[in-house]
């Protein structure tokens, strides 16, 4: 039997997202037809608003509700200090640890030879002329201690080693940790203790 178009239209849709198969998706779809008509318009304008109220902070390439986002405006935090983090989840992450008061860059990713996910698809360009432009005298290299953060920290510290000091966080997280699932006195401390590449 096939569904009603609206309704099989929502599965489809919700097939798309990450994880979530074919029979996941017909029962959220009927969950939410169960839904009183407020709650699915909240849900709809919910989604909506991504686009309308996100958009990228062009100096750090976060996502933000305005652009400079509210931690580049904020002109009480370090400007030469500049943290590297593949994501925003991780921003967010390193934030919640309350132990950093510089500013941040996002990469957009990891190195991943599996993946063919190589430098240039990474933010590095806008990275080298944020440190070139803003005056920054040192990056911390906040990446995941997975193959693919090495990977991309040792890449960075090659191209700018001659540039600026350059730090990683201590070693106080286990190998193959996502920073985002870190707790944030282990997060706190990595960052305090974080140890400055020897060139
Ligand atoms: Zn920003």
């Amino acid at each position: 039997m096939k569904y009603p178009t609206a309704l099989q239209t929502l599965m489809d849709k919700l097939a798309g997202l990450p994880s979530v198969g074919p029979k996941t998706a017909e029962r959220y779809a009927f969950y939410l037809l169960k839904q009183t008509p407020e709650k699915l318009k909240s849900f709809a304008v919910a989604i909506l608003e991504l686009q309308d109220k996100i958009t990228l902070c062009h100096e750090c390439l976060s996502i933000s509700e305005s652009d400079p986002c509210l931690i580049c405006a904020d002109t009480s935090r370090r400007q030469d200090v500049l943290c590297v983090v593949e994501n925003i989840q991780d921003l967010t992450a390193i934030e919640a640890t309350k132990q950093y008061d510089g500013r941040y860059f996002i990469l957009g990713g990891l190195i991943n030879t599996i993946n063919n996910i190589g430098p240039e698809d990474l933010n590095i360009d806008k990275l080298i002329k944020r440190i070139k432009t803003n005056g920054i005298k040192e990056i911390i290299l906040a990446l995941n201690f997975t193959l693919e953060g090495e990977t991309t920290s040792l890449y960075l510290t090659k191209i700018l080693k001659d540039h600026l000091k350059i730090t990683r966080l201590a070693k106080g997280l286990p190998a193959g940790s996502d920073l985002k699932y870190a707790d944030e006195l282990t997060l706190g401390n990595a960052l305090k203790y974080r140890n400055e590449i020897i060139k």
